[in-house]
């Protein structure tokens, strides 16, 4: 329980109305997308980097926890304050400093969203590739700590391809500016990088220099639909495989694509097995080609059939359905849990066969999207956690789903990190020397343990 001295030191340093410690709020900052509730003891809201200083000073002496939060969209439990304290949520320092699309960088405060930088960027002609299907609300400063992916990283690669400099706050309050403006630094260790991904356990990232990237000047959306769910899967190996790189390669079920119909109406086929959503881009010579070699493919791989959007109003509108997914997942069960066990892209057909045959052992609902094209599969379960027998079930499932991800050669997370959801499997993924060399990571730059505290490392 945070103490009325602590309190009354964070008051000093910020005004009152940025000290939250009503039931409400607390109660507001408890959870994420994950199933597990942690209540802080108080959530301030910081507008500047002093602040954020000041406020890790204070926690740094008293040994108060401190869990960083953005949208709080997180699906592995990384943003859950499990040890209470304080939630640092970071979403009022929201300014886009500076986009210098001359030397292809944007400045950015933590809490700018996703979208409001594309939107920004969008009349200039350039784009920041890390597309995560939340990036309507979901913060760049949670991105970064997540080194967050999304259906477009498949050609451009994911948050950390795009970091060229941070501000971050340590635990004890100092301020470090690590990187700078330039597409090639090399000035000693490439520190930035070790906060991306680090889930908010190793420092709160402050400012953020992004690589931005040029438009490009062409795009062809396509609905690949299968009546086999291995059909499709063999289609995405055929594709990557011959060296054609999409922009984007989505994979969904039947139960996926019918749950988007029942909720949207954007003539989705009901009786397929499986869709690959795909999109080219590049210049306007380049994606027609691109296209219909991928077409080739899939009629190769017995597609039923293939629509390809005429209009980018067609293309959005079946990108929207693909990115309302977990929305309309929701609708299923109370209880939705997203995974994100990851494989080598020739695995993939083997993967989604081992968790429609583990879902079936255990007697559960599965269902299977993902971004395919790199290998990131989203075993989605529905279930209620209130019906016990079945949460026992469902825990049994997915230590096997991630065990056969391990077994392909995969990993244990893609893109939404390792948090509470994946701490318990990660000696399945790193052996004991190298999960000692996280650890001393974490005790030599947060010695307190004051930063998301109980998550991975
Ligand atoms: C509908 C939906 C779709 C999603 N799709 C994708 C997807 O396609 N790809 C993908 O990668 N993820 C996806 N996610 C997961 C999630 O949106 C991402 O991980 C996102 O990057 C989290 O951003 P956030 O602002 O919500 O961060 P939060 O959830 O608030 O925080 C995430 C983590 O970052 C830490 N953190 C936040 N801000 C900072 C900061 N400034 N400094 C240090 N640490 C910080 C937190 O402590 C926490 O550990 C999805 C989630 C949902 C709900």
């Amino acid at each position: 329980m945070i103490s009325n001295k602590t309190l009354s030191k964070l008051r000093k340093v910020l005004d009152p109305g940025r000290i939250k410690t009503d039931a409400i709020s607390r109660s507001a900052h408890s959870f994420d997308g994950y199933v597990v509730e942690g209540v802080p003891d108080a959530v301030v809201f910081p507008t500047k980097t002093e602040e954020v200083s000041k406020i890790m000073e204070i926690a740094s002496m008293d040994r108060v926890p401190v869990t960083a939060r953005g949208a709080g969209t997180n699906l592995s439990g990384g943003s859950i304050p499990l040890k209470g304290g304080l939630v640092l949520c970071l979403t009022q320092m929201n300014k886009i400093v500076e986009i210098a699309p001359a030397d292809r960088y944007a400045i950015v405060e933590p809490g700018v969203v996703n979208a409001d930088l594309q939107q920004a960027l969008s009349p200039l002609n350039f784009f920041f590739p890390p597309d995560p299907s939340s990036y309507s609300v979901s913060t760049i400063g949670g991105n970064i700590a997540e080194d967050a992916g999304g259906p477009r990283c498949l050609k451009y690669g994911v948050t950390h391809d795009y970091i060229l400099g941070l501000e971050v706050v340590l635990s004890s309050g100092k301020i470090i500016r690590l990187g700078s403006r330039n597409v090639k630094d090399v000035t000693g260790y490439r520190p930035a990088g070790l906060f991306c991904g680090s889930e908010g356990t190793l420092g709160i990232v402050t400012e953020a220099t992004l690589k931005i990237v040029p438009m490009p000047k062409a795009r062809r959306t396509a609905m690949i639909c299968y009546a086999d769910l291995d059909d499709t899967a063999k289609t995405v190996v055929s594709v990557i495989g011959v060296g054609i790189i999409p922009a984007a390669m989505e994979l969904m079920d039947n139960t996926v694509i019918n749950l988007i119909e029942d909720a949207m109406q954007i003539g989705l086929p009901r009786d397929v097995e499986g869709i690959l959503l795909v999109d080219v881009d590049g210049a306007e010579e380049s994606v027609d080609k691109e296209l219909a070699q991928i077409v080739e493919f899939a009629r190769a791989n017995n597609a039923k059939e293939i629509k390809v959007a005429n209009t980018s109003a067609e293309s959005d509108a079946l990108w929207k359905g693909r990115r309302s997914v977990y929305g309309v997942l929701n609708r299923l069960s109370p209880t939705t849990i997203v995974e994100d066990a990851t494989v080598p892209v020739s695995k993939i057909p083997a993967m989604i066969r081992g968790c429609r045959g583990i879902a079936h052992k255990h007697s559960i609902t599965l269902s299977i999207l993902g971004h395919a094209g790199d290998g990131n599969l989203h075993p989605c379960i529905n279930t209620d956690t209130r019906d016990k027998s079945e949460a026992h079930r469902v825990e049994e499932a997915i230590k096997e789903i991630f065990q056969l991800a391990i077994d392909l050669g995969g990993c244990l997370s893609g893109e939404h990190g390792i948090g509470l959801a994946k701490s318990p499997f990660l000696p399945m993924g790193m052996d004991t020397d190298s999960r000692e060399f996280l650890s001393i990571i974490k005790k030599a730059i947060d010695p307190c343990n004051i930063l998301n505290p109980g998550k991975f490392a």
